[in-house]
């Protein structure tokens, strides 16, 4: 079955009655969501982000905040805001080059306005370009230093000729705000779950607009569905907006039981993932249950304190169960930062399996519960039950008998089913299966 998930017991649950997504609809979706917010130019603050968070709000009501400038965050202060209408340099020969109307990766995100006459070792200072990649563009910024600069193909850096040359950036650096797109789904319980994604970056496929489209479909789908736990998602700019949500939301935070920042999500790399600081976390048992039972060659990485906002979100004052779940993971694949993130690294299939990988770690979260065998003494019967047929063969019910009895067998209250699963080397949702067996035939009850 190409939509391995329809077997899961999210699918199955009881009160969840949602319809399962056609998953070559959404990746198909997702990436069409990353063509249209490929062409805005972002930066940690700005008109730009306004226009990704207006388009994301076709799609899912998110609330946008508007922070203002000056704002004390922590140790931070919120920058002052940056919009860009143009940028260029012309060449001794008249030639127009490094337009940021052809690709906003030409000019250094956060440049303050410049327009004057530059010779050629001058300009070379504020030029950025690729060697090992000569005929891509880098992605360069300067948030916090005021500075100005061009990111160009190396290739075309070496063919500039000595002389004259005009440059201009037509940009703005001044107060405003810092805005960021914030939705609330409730569910039974007031615990959270988390999905953070960054939206500060350009032109960029992979590390930025994946996450955001993944974000956007799954708060898309969650909204539809009846929820235990209850989930936020932000659509907020890198480093500064979780320092920002974190600022402004200390007791929120407390909240937060599971959490997953989203990103780098539609190449075609194998997964990866960034545990938590805590590293045994439910969040990172249930992710890498998923990736061990459905994701060959993934890759798991333990935490440090680099690479995105799980930074801010696991730092000691928080220490929350916040992960990352990608493909290719921070910094680890060469179209990273680069022009070439773009929309061929991306594809509808990589997006769609990851959507289906976070339903599938987003199904453990929502059925791992602890029970406890009401018949601990000696196994019950199960075959007046309906459930054992002969030894190797599901029962009537589909549920294999090897997961029922690990549930029978560890049900003590101790353990949960994800615990079993990962005892038993069942799957997650066979196990879910055999205990919602179980469940209905009074043989488990649960926990507390
Ligand atoms: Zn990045």
């Amino acid at each position: 079955m190409s939509c391995r998930f329809l077997n899961c017991g999210f699918m199955t649950s009881p009160g969840r009655t949602a319809a399962a997504p056609d998953t070559e609809v959404v990746g198909e979706n997702m990436y069409q969501l990353i063509k249209d917010l490929y062409p805005i130019c972002r930066s940690i603050t700005g008109n730009g982000v306004r226009a990704t968070l207006k388009r994301i709000a076709q799609q899912i009501p998110i609330t946008v905040h508007e922070v203002p400038s000056g704002t004390r965050v922590f140790d931070w202060v919120v920058p002052s805001e940056w919009n860009i209408d143009d940028a260029y340099v012309i060449t001794p020969t008249g030639e127009k080059i490094a337009e940021f109307k052809k690709h906003n990766l030409h000019v250094l995100n956060y440049s303050i306005p410049v327009h004057k006459k530059v010779l050629l070792g001058e300009l070379k200072q504020h030029l950025y370009t690729l060697p090992e990649h000569p005929d891509w563009i880098p992605y360069r910024t300067s948030y916090y230093k005021e500075n100005w600069g061009f990111c160009l193909s190396d290739t075309q850096l070496q063919s500039l000729p000595d002389g004259e040359y005009e440059v201009f950036i037509d940009s703005r650096l001044e107060p405003g705000h810092l805005s960021y797109g914030e939705l609330f789904i409730p569910g039974e319980s007031e615990t959270e779950v988390l999905f953070s994604c960054h939206i500060c970056h350009p032109s960029l496929c992979n590390d930025n607009l994946s996450g955001i489209a993944l974000t956007t479909h799954l708060a898309e789908y969650l909204a539809k569905r009846k929820l235990r736990y209850s989930y936020r998602f932000l659509f907020i700019p890198g480093t500064i907006g979780s320092i920002t949500w974190l600022a402004l939301n200390e007791q929120r935070a407390k909240k937060i039981g599971h959490g997953l920042v989203v990103t780098c999500v539609g190449d075609g790399g194998p997964f990866s993932y960034k545990k938590s600081r805590r590293g045994t976390a439910e969040i990172d048992r249930a992710v890498l249950h998923i990736l061990r039972h459905t994701r060959e060659g993934f890759r798991e990485i333990e935490f440090y304190p680099y690479g995105y906002d799980e930074r801010q979100y696991c730092s000691p004052g928080f220490n929350l169960a916040v992960g990352s779940l990608s493909r290719s993971s921070h910094g680890q694949f060469p179209e990273y930062h680069t022009s070439a993130d773009n929309l061929d690294l991306v594809q509808p299939q990589y997006l769609k399996e990851s959507f289906a990988t976070y339903l599938d770690v987003i199904d453990v979260l929502e059925n791992n519960r602890t029970y406890i065998n009401q018949n601990p003494k000696c196994e019950p019967q199960l075959g007046k039950r309906g459930l054992y047929s002969s030894i190797g063969a599901p029962a009537g019910s589909g549920v294999r008998e090897m997961a029922l009895l690990w549930v029978l067998n560890l049900s003590d209250g101790e353990h949960d089913l994800l615990s079993i699963a990962e005892r038993s080397g069942e799957p997650f949702h066979e196990i879910d299966k055999a205990a919602e067996a179980l469940r209905q035939s009074k043989l488990l009850e649960e926990a507390g």
